[in-house]
């Protein structure tokens, strides 16, 4: 029987009622649209309210709360942004000379030359490619960007464990790592017991594979590889390999648990992009963009649902003010909202109380020199197993006299509470103590800097919510769905905490199912 109308018409009738996201969906189930399309959440496209637009507050000036600004304004909502800090952006933060690190008991004013590459991005550094709902805001708010080295071969290893302290080549490890474990599991494919899971093709195969992989010879034997990089030549004279790294050596570091396959992962992988000029730009972008009010110095002192919108008040210069409003979108992050009083459901908040709350620590030094690139490095990470954990060189500013380096990011909860307990002065004097290790004659290049302990950070308190997988099961629907009039965003309410991916992803969830309530309340009637 011949249907009464075409996928194709049946797609636009979607579209009509529902809006692209009902088209993505609609799609997806006629299998006309791949499904990987559905790890997105789709971008905002809000029923145009006109004349007729409800009042919304947006309490936390993050990337979620101005993704919603930005939206609901287009869409004709009167928006209002309530912002504790007097610095917009949240976490998203980048510092130059002059600017104010925020941290409590430890506040500091940034003393970098007054340049334009003299910055550094305490929060984010990287945008991933995949990232599109960030991407897509940086090309509409004209925020230009380059290409942000992530992983880079000639980069050290450090481990005290291993090699006698001394730093090996990224590449080299790598390299002799593969070669020994092909160089083994070659030796074993030839074994009557692989005899049951490989014909002789297939064996045939598995050792071209290994060769490929590990740089084997004809003999399956691993002798060395050009990938580890040469001894000496190479140019003008003969190369020389040099000799492979020794295997309980490679094995004794710890570089292999995580960091060997860092740069794999689908939010670590090349290209990575970053905004030129420092990642605040998207923050400045979205400002620019917006003409709603955005009030800073605001503290948000309680929050009241009521059955047909919400009641806030925050402190202004010391005078609590009201606003009221029909919806409410929220980024204050949970662990420091669940303090404020509210008269939230009793679950609502149990969930709150049951979500973790994340620490990460970073220095940024300014270098009189940019010595690491007399080492042949240009951008990318060293990795060590000393308290600082990672070393960073700058993707931009090459070739120009100074640089501000990355000289700590720690994500071990432990050396993230050591530092926060030190002072800032402690706390460089131990990254130089680190860094000479990689870099003798590093504290002779550090000029000056500044440090960052995200759980210290006044209004933030933290960073990235830490899920359980049980608390993801019990609660995660609980604080994503609206209370009321009420939604919570931000990366905390999404399944990619840390990314302003998550915090978009999230804001256009919520935004979604608003515009799914007032479609049905105005019967879709709105000037569009
Ligand atoms: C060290 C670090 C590295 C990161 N690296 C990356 C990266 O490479 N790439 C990437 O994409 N992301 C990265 N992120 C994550 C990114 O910064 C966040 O995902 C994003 O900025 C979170 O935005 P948000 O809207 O969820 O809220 P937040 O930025 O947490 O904003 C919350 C806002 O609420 C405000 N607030 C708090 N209390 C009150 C109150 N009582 N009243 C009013 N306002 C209040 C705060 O001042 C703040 O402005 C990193 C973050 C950190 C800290």
């Amino acid at each position: 029987m011949t249907p009464p109308f075409s996928r194709r018409q049946f797609l636009n009738m979607v579209g009509a009622a529902g809006g692209s996201s009902a088209v993505l969906q609609a799609g997806i189930a006629l299998g006309l649209i791949p499904s990987g399309a559905a790890a997105h959440t789709p971008r905002a496209d809000l029923l145009n309210l006109g004349s007729q637009g409800r009042r919304v507050v947006i309490l936390g000036a993050g990337i979620s709360g101005l993704t919603c600004a930005y939206e609901l304004e287009r869409a004709g909502y009167d928006v209002t942004i309530i912002e504790a800090s007097n610095r917009i952006g949240g976490r998203n933060l980048t510092v130059r000379r002059g600017d104010v690190i925020d941290e409590m008991g430890n506040p500091q004013v940034c003393e970098f030359d007054d340049h334009p590459n003299l910055y550094f991005n305490c929060g984010p550094a990287r945008i991933p490619a995949h990232h599109e709902n960030l991407l897509h805001y940086c090309k509409v708010l004209n925020v230009p960007l380059e290409v942000f080295v992530n992983v880079n071969y000639h980069a050290w290893v450090q481990d005290p464990e291993a090699f006698g302290g001394r730093p090996v080549r990224m590449r080299e490890y790598i390299a002799d790592a593969r070669g020994f474990m092909t160089e083994l599991i070659s030796k074993a494919v030839n074994r009557a017991d692989f005899d049951a899971v490989f014909s002789d093709l297939d064996a045939e195969r598995l050792l071209g594979f290994l060769r490929a992989y590990g740089d084997l010879d004809e003999n399956n034997l691993y002798k060395g590889s050009r990938r580890a990089g040469y001894a000496s030549g190479g140019m003008t004279e003969a190369p020389t390999l040099k000799t492979p790294l020794d295997f309980s050596e490679i094995l004794k570091s710890s570089f292999w648990r995580f960091r060997m396959h860092w740069g794999e992962g689908e939010d670590q992988a090349a290209p990575l992009m970053q905004a030129v000029g420092g990642n605040d730009n998207i923050v400045k972008g979205f400002v620019r963009n917006i003409a709603s009010p955005i009030i800073t110095g605001a503290p948000v002192q309680s929050i009241r649902l009521r059955e047909d919108g919400v009641d806030v008040v925050y402190d202004r210069g010391g005078k609590a003010e009201l606003i009221s409003a029909d919806y409410c979108f929220n980024c204050i992050p949970k662990h420091l909202l669940h303090g404020i009083p509210n008269n939230f459901p009793k679950e609502y908040l149990t969930a709150m109380a049951n979500v973790g709350r994340g620490k990460l620590f970073k220095i940024g030094l300014q270098m009189n020199e940019r010595f690491w690139e007399k080492e042949n490095i240009y951008g990318g990470i060293t990795w060590t197993n000393q308290e600082v954990e990672q070393i960073w060189y700058p993707t931009h500013g090459i070739h120009g006299n100074k640089g501000i380096m990355l000289g700590a990011y720690v994500f071990n909860d432990q050396t993230n509470d050591l530092f926060a307990r030190m002072t800032p002065a402690e706390r460089i004097a131990l990254a130089i103590e680190n860094g000479e290790k990689i870099h003798p004659g590093y504290g002779s290049h550090v000029e000056n800097g500044v440090t960052v302990a995200w759980h210290r950070m006044n209004y933030l308190m933290g960073c990235t919510a830490q899920w359980t997988e049980e608390a993801r099961q019990r609660y995660f629907q609980t604080l994503q769905r609206p209370t009321g009039r009420h939604y919570l965003i931000g990366d905390q309410i999404s399944y990619h905490p840390g990314w302003q991916e998550g915090a978009i992803s999230s804001a256009h969830h919520a935004l979604a199912d608003l515009d799914r309530r007032v479609r049905a309340e105005q019967g879709e009637t709105a000037d569009v």
